[in-house]
């Protein structure tokens, strides 16, 4: 027996479809199509892809655009006026930041100057500390994306044992936090956390957010286990460059019961998940009931 593939590219654009017949609705009803604003501050090679990706699925979906490319020497100053005058602009309801930001930049304030209700990567505090509290906000994309995944997987998720390997702001704590709600048993797991292998044995549903390749060993599977691979690695194997995941997916695919691949996994559902939040911003901004 091998795994199912979780094949997120083909998940992602049913999702990407039904964001574009959502914007279709809107459009229908005499709103203007959502707005997505991109900042991108300096000439990081990989953020330039991760941008052009952003765009190119922005206006695949019937939405609107609007990038921001600012040099490298940017000032903190005209960085925060840049987010105040998207804050204020009716035409932009979602904004996102590219990051890493330039190192003279200090991201925290910039995160935290994004009006929450435009806050489509969901980092301001107001955005976390919603879902912490189990409050409608929203929610960051990669972890959004992990739970689609698994929802298709497994459909309810009640009373599995899940664990969460990595507990990062972005990636790890939303991931625990949702299986939570969703009424898994919830470990979450850390560079300190003892015995690991232990851990990931009794686990019925597995998630790797470590950025570490090939980590997760077949062994470590509980035989049926889902396992979701959020890591993206760089790794070059006889001068070639290719991505990896965190798990050893080879060891993994006689073991699992489902899988996510890397690439081709969670990576297309994160800038889908961006699509379906920067809808939902536009619906709440207009008063309009959220498409779920
Ligand atoms: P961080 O570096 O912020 O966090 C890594 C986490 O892994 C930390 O909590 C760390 O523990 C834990 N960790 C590190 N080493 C070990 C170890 N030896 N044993 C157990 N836990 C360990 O990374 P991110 O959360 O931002 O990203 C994780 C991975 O996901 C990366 O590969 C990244 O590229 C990828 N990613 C993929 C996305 C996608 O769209 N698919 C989007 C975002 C990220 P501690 O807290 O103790 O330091």
């Amino acid at each position: 027996m091998t795994a199912r593939i979780l094949d997120g590219k083909a998940f992602a654009a049913k999702l990407r479809a039904q964001v574009a017949d959502a914007v279709v609705g809107l459009t229908k009803r005499g709103r203007p199509a959502p707005g997505l604003a991109v900042v991108l501050v300096g000439d990081d090679a990989a953020s330039q892809v991760y941008v052009r990706n952003k765009v190119k699925a922005t206006e695949g979906a019937g939405m609107r655009s609007i990038e921001h490319r600012l040099p490298a020497d940017t000032t903190q100053d005209a960085l925060l006026q840049l987010v105040a005058s998207l804050n204020d602009d009716p035409t932009v309801d979602g904004i996102l930041v590219q990051l890493p930001l330039p190192r003279h930049l200090d991201s925290a304030p910039v995160i935290a100057a994004i009006s929450p209700a435009k806050d489509v990567d969901g980092l301001t505090i107001e955005n976390v500390g919603r879902l912490a509290a189990g409050l409608p906000g929203l929610v960051p994309c990669t972890p959004l994306g992990c739970m689609l995944l698994l929802d298709a997987a497994l459909g309810d998720l009640a009373g599995k044992r899940a664990l969460v390997i990595g507990r990062s702001a972005l990636v790890g704590r939303p991931i625990a936090q949702l299986l939570t709600q969703a009424n898994a048993t919830v470990t979450v797991a850390h560079s300190k956390t003892r015995d690991l292998a232990g851990e990931a044995r009794r686990a019925e549903i597995l998630v790797a957010a470590i950025g570490q390749a090939d980590f997760v060993r077949g062994d470590w599977i509980a035989p049926g286990a889902t396992v979701i691979d959020v890591g993206i690695n760089r790794i070059v194997e006889n001068g070639t460059a290719r991505l990896v995941g965190d798990v050893a997916y080879d060891e993994a695919l006689p073991v699992a019961g489902a899988i996510t691949p890397v690439p081709g996994g969670v990576g297309p559902m994160t800038i889908a998940c961006l699509l379906a939040n920067t809808v939902v911003a536009a619906h709440r901004r207009h008063g309009d009931v959220a498409p779920r």
